[in-house]
């Protein structure tokens, strides 16, 4: 499969085939290049929470509003906290959580709109961004799976609630999963395996053991079967080969940097016709 995440500049990548089918939708990831944070948040952080300065955070962000040209008062940012609770976006939320993380959506890892002219965003640093559109329908989602919110299914929720609240058949949805940290870099103990096997979904394709009470665990197969198994046709997913830990000059990694790094940011909007 091409890489289906795509530079538009060295800052962000797009889902350009996405782009193809409604040239008003932007969806994608950032990079940590470029940018005005310092050390050890250097380059374009765009979280809010991680102790970053607050203004470098603004100015990387407003860069980034430039480039896709959806305004800082576009966005929406939600505070996330690996749950798998999914919220619908209205017009009263946009703005909301862009200049002031404790403005964020509250406790919200999934959550998607049918606004035009808002760019829903989530942060990232190795847990798992998928990206939701139904063309038909001019929805748009994004969630944020680390292990907690994949063995939970947030993915799922997300397609269950699509059909449920706005009729939506799930071989209508889209999804891209995007770069996150792969099996070869992610390795995780035997609760999360205890919480992978307990998915129902035959855990052994997913991780491999390194040394007892050590695995290598591939969370985006683990998504990609959730979506699958929630009625999404195989075709309609597409999965990036990119690893946030291998990539060390694209990507801020929360493992590979021992926990203190910047953010990458997913986003996705239509923009008003
Ligand atoms: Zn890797």
């Amino acid at each position: 499969m091409k890489e289906p995440f795509q530079p538009i500049t060295p800052e962000v990548l797009t889902i350009d085939q996405w782009q193809q089918l409604n040239s008003l939708l932007v969806a994608g990831f950032t990079t940590k290049i470029g940018g005005f944070s310092e050390r050890p948040f250097t380059g374009l952080n765009l979280g809010l929470h991680v102790h970053d300065k607050i203004d470098h955070v603004h100015q990387n962000r407003r860069r980034i509003g430039e480039i896709l040209d959806f305004p800082l008062s576009t966005w929406v940012c939600a505070d996330q906290v690996h749950d798998a609770k999914i919220v619908k976006v209205e017009s009263k939320d946009i703005g909301k959580g862009v200049y002031d993380y404790e403005n964020s959506i509250e406790s919200t890892d999934g959550f998607y709109t049918l606004e035009r002219g808002c760019l829903l965003t989530s942060c990232y640093a190795d847990c798992v961004p998928l990206f939701f559109f139904a063309p038909k329908h001019n929805v748009i989602g994004l969630a944020h799976a680390g292990w907690k919110g994949t063995v939970k299914k947030i993915a799922e929720n997300m397609i269950k609630t699509l059909q449920k609240n706005e009729h939506i058949d799930s071989t209508d949805i889209l999804v891209a999963i995007g770069p996150s940290i792969q099996n070869c870099c992610y390795t995780v103990d035997d609760i999360v395996i205890q919480a992978v096997r307990n998915m129902g979904l035959g855990g052994e394709h997913y991780y491999y053991q390194t040394s007892p009470g050590q695995y290598q665990l591939n969370l985006a197969r683990l998504n990609k079967d959730v979506l699958l198994k929630s009625g999404v046709i195989e075709e309609n997913i597409l999965t990036t080969s990119y690893c946030t830990s291998c990539a060390e000059q694209l990507f801020f990694s929360h493992r590979r940097d021992k926990g203190t790094t910047g953010r990458m940011m997913s986003f996705i909007g239509i923009r008003e016709a």
